[in-house]
């Protein structure tokens, strides 16, 4: 058994693959929420606003952003460098740079585009009217 001293409050737990201890990683989890809502609530919060608001440290919410866990928008990606997962460019934050979530969002709206098509189609042949000028562009 590999016990390991929790990173953040310092007590002796059983080691499964993270440097804290199960009570810490919960508390974590629940700040995450935390950070996650004040971020969809102020999007153009700086990171330090972000740190100070929620009382967590930058090293966490860096490490959320690169695990693609939060995404940060606005001013507070604007002193942080990440890499386009799809062709390596340098990013200010997310995942992908704008070139390729641009490309990857008309793939995500094409597929959603057929989906509607084939819902309209489906409910078309269902109720034998024509939707067509109700469709939402
Ligand atoms: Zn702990
Ligand atoms: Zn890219």
């Amino acid at each position: 058994m590999d016990i390991k001293s929790c990173r953040t409050c310092g007590k002796m737990f059983q080691y499964r693959g993270s440097y804290q201890c199960p009570d810490c990683m919960r508390a974590l989890d629940e700040k995450f929420v935390e950070v996650r809502n004040y971020i969809l609530d102020n999007p153009s919060a700086a990171m330090a606003d972000i740190c100070e608001e929620n009382d967590v440290d930058q090293d966490t919410v860096m490490r959320w952003i690169r695990e693609g866990r939060l995404l940060m928008s606005g001013s507070a990606g604007g002193d942080l460098h990440f890499q386009c997962r799809n062709c390596g460019k340098k990013i200010n934050g997310g995942t992908y740079c704008f070139d390729c979530s641009n490309k990857l969002k008309s793939q995500i709206d094409g597929t959603a585009r057929d989906l509607q098509r084939s819902i309209d189609k489906l409910s078309q042949e269902k109720h034998g009217i024509h939707t067509q000028g109700l469709r939402r562009k």
